[in-house]
């Protein structure tokens, strides 16, 4: 079995991992407000098939997995499904993306199951803001979650935060500060189109005006050691001068950076999707569930690399209306 290289001579190393569809917040930008109809229990792929892709991936080079959703902390039985991946030969780097609303109970399980990474979305530091973007009152329980996690260990703590236009782009500077009194490094995400085409549509902002914002207010940034962060994607980062936290800028639609894309998206239901904006994806779920051998399951990675599209295909995906919500694929 070969190492995961694709067509255009891209090296395969970082499976996004959604363990579940199911959220118990709506974000504006990501769901609908009355929710979706969820895959049935029994389509959705058991901890056990999932571990199977990814120790069959894991022996052809897959190096880093981050586990996500819907909301992974909903999904019972998640700390188990940890504490079983981080002990798959290969896998260097387990990480996880969390609203963080359950994050306040089980932080220190996570960190005795052995993740050291979390990413917290976080989109606003004003409980009311914040209420109208993930349409629940809810953020108290999620700075708890937040300090909690902070306490038993997660650090870097990442804080991810998706800039809406007249939503909480007035929030930057707020952000930008929190990184002057916490060591969380705070990532900005250019807004992604999903199925909500017209709320995308009036809210964008791309991000070269905010980096220039950042910079008349706060004066010049430091960048740390390479704009990318190898596996971590696309983030500019930057430190005010002597703050503990950092501040990242991920341009994820103004730039592509399809030439270096090092990873594919595993649903809940067990498809494997080479690109976030493409239809394209590969079945694992049927051949999992008629005793297929580890060979055909790395026959079906290699359809994968087969199909990943050299570049993505997001103008004529959104043309065609064919854009699906960001919480089927796991953003
Ligand atoms: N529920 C978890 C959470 O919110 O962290 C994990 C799943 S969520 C789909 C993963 C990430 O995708 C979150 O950081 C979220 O902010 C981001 N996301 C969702 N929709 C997005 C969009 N339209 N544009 C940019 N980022 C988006
Ligand atoms: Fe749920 Fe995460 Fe999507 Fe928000 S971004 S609706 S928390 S899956």
């Amino acid at each position: 079995m070969g190492a995961l290289v694709d067509p255009y001579q891209r090296s395969i190393t970082y499976m996004r991992v959604s363990v579940t569809d199911r959220c118990n917040l709506r974000c504006v930008y990501c769901m609908p407000e009355e929710g979706l109809n969820w895959t049935p229990t029994d389509e959705i792929l058991s901890y056990d098939e999932l571990l199977r892709i990814i120790r069959v991936a894991a022996k052809r080079g897959l190096q880093k997995v981050r586990i996500t959703g819907g909301e992974p902390l909903v999904r019972k039985g998640v700390i188990g499904f940890i504490d079983q991946m981080n002990q798959i030969p290969g896998i260097e780097e387990l990480a996880l993306t969390t609203n963080a609303v359950f994050l306040k109970q089980m932080a220190g399980d996570l960190y005795k199951a052995g993740l050291r990474r979390i990413n917290i979305s976080l989109d606003s530091l004003n409980p009311k803001t914040f209420a109208e973007v993930v349409r629940r009152d809810i953020f108290d329980m999620v700075w708890e979650g937040i300090e909690e996690a902070e306490r038993v260990g997660f650090k870097p703590l990442k804080i991810n935060v998706v800039l809406q236009q007249g939503v909480n782009d007035h929030e930057v500077a707020d952000f930008v500060n929190l990184t002057r009194r916490k060591p969380y490094h705070v990532r900005f995400i250019e807004y992604m189109p999903c199925a909500n085409w017209d709320t995308w549509v009036k809210t964008y902002k791309p991000f070269q005006a905010v980096v220039d914002e950042v910079e008349d207010k706060f004066g010049e940034l430091i960048p740390l050691n390479g704009a990318n962060e190898g596996n971590s994607g696309p983030a500019e980062n930057f430190r005010l001068p002597g703050a503990p936290g950092v501040v990242g800028f991920i341009h994820a639609v103004s730039h592509d950076f399809c030439d270096t894309c090092n990873r594919v998206r595993l649903t809940a239901d067990g498809q494997i999707r080479p690109c976030l904006f493409s239809e394209i994806a590969v079945d694992f779920r049927d051949a999992l569930r008629n005793d297929c051998s580890d060979e055909e399951i790395a026959g079906l990675l290699d359809q994968v690399l087969f199909v990943k599209p050299e570049y993505h295909e997001l103008d004529m995906i959104a043309e065609q209306k064919k854009l699906t919500n960001m919480v089927s694929i796991g953003g």
